[in-house]
């Protein structure tokens, strides 16, 4: 019998889903998670504690438990967890992306250095320590300012003129001061790449790299806040374009030292030529998987699992209709009290289904500050126009009852 590791911050949704992906293939997962001390065993099956800012330590955790119960593979969540899962995977001798690699991904400088080094297109960047705001900020304009290890776009905010810059810096430092380890003592700059912005989802084995999806980002992403909200493929950019996309991505992917393992490149068209903004070494957050389906029903969570355990997952490709999601973003700060229309909305064509995350009475906080969403639309369909569609009326007949949250005294 094989045995899986996942690796994850939360328990939540997300993980949730990779359970049970792991349930149909018939394969036992563990999870290795920071909230287990926590929750106490969160899936009472052993769950093996890490502690993120102490990656040598977890990953020597994972390895210990390996000894005793061998671990044929491994899937890292998010961001956070690709560094443990990387020192271990190497020391376990498992198939997945090196170390060092994972580390870049995981720094917004670091990769525009590699980016950079490789020969592909970067704008103008350089980082300034977050303690020390620059007086008169020599840098061009229109920019963005971003932290260098967030992610979801927390903390990404543009700046037309120098006053706006001073704003958003200051806005970054308080987000900042939250955060540990060493990528929250830096707040990068770099030039606005105007122009079309798309998503790839691909999966690289042994260095190679094997496009699972692009997905169009339809609504335009200027700022001051980029907030994710539709994804639709197949992308509706010409052939030439979406192979430039492929190309970048490949390039990045050797840049950087991807080996093995999922990976989720985000990219913009300007000038034609691919800037890539940034290559992570981890699936697509979230619900949104759920928008990929291949041959015979599988879901991209169990291609993951299949893959890490050394699958050959080549011959499964996705399925023929158009797909997309939307995060459902969220529309200002307060208490969520009631989410009404649920029914027509699900009920509308092309809509197959809607999930709410966002629980009833949490505190909302929204971008540059928050990091989720209230929820997540999936919609499929003939033809990429028509699921964009059913995305937007679905989203337009939800309605969100959120109250001021008061002040703490
Ligand atoms: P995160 O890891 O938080 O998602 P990103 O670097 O991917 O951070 O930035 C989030 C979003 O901000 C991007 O998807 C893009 O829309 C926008 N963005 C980031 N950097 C730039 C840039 N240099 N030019 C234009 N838009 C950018
Ligand atoms: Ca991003």
């Amino acid at each position: 019998m094989k045995r899986l590791l996942l690796l994850s911050t939360t328990t939540g949704y997300q993980a949730a889903e990779f359970r049970k992906a792991a349930e149909r293939i018939r394969t036992p997962l563990v999870l290795a998670s920071d909230r287990c001390h926590v929750l106490e065993d969160p899936w009472r099956d052993g769950a093996i504690p890490i502690r993120l800012e102490k990656p040598e330590e977890s990953a020597a955790k994972i390895v210990e438990f390996a000894r005793e119960n061998p671990i044929h593979g491994l899937v890292a969540l998010g961001d956070p967890v690709t560094l443990i899962a990387a020192l271990a995977a190497r020391e376990l001798q498992l198939p997945f992306h090196p170390p060092d690699a994972v580390e870049v991904c995981r720094n917004k400088y670091l990769a525009r250095e590699r980016f950079r080094m490789a020969g592909l297109p970067v704008p103008w960047y350089r980082r300034f320590p977050a303690a020390a705001p620059p007086p008169a900020p020599d840098v061009p304009f229109p920019c963005v300012l971003k932290p260098l290890g967030l992610s979801a776009s927390r903390g990404v905010i543009r700046a037309d003129n120098a006053a706006e810059f001073r704003a958003a810096f200051d806005r970054i430092r308080a987000l900042l001061r939250r955060v540990l380890g060493e990528a929250a003592q830096w707040i990068q700059v770099e030039s606005f790449i105007p122009g079309r912005e798309v998503a790839l989802e691909g999966i690289v084995t042994a260095g190679r790299l094997r496009v699972l999806a692009i997905f169009d980002k339809p609504d335009p992403l200027d700022g001051p806040f980029f907030e994710e909200t539709i994804y639709v493929t197949p992308s509706r950019l010409d052939p030439a374009a979406q192979q430039a996309l492929v190309a970048a991505t490949e390039k990045a992917v050797a840049a950087v030292g991807l080996r093995h393992g999922p990976v989720h490149a985000e990219m913009r068209l300007h000038k034609g030529d691919v800037w890539m903004l940034e290559i992570a070494a981890r699936p697509i957050g979230g619900l949104c998987a759920r928008a990929l389906r291949f041959a015979d029903g599988i879901t991209l969570e169990e291609l993951i699992l299949r893959h890490a355990l050394g699958e050959a997952i080549e011959d499964l490709p996705r399925e023929p209709t158009a797909s997309g999601v939307m995060m459902i973003p969220i529309p200002r700060a307060g208490i969520l009290e009631r989410v009404d229309n649920l029914e027509p909305a699900s009920g509308a064509p092309g809509v197959e289904g809607i999930e709410i995350t966002a629980k009833r009475g949490e505190k909302l906080v929204p971008l540059p500050e928050g990091s989720s969403y209230l929820g997540f639309i999936f919609a499929r369909g003939d033809t990429p126009e028509f699921v964009e569609q059913a995305l937007r009326q679905a989203h337009q007949q939800l309605s969100f009852s959120i109250s001021p949250a008061l002040p703490l005294i």
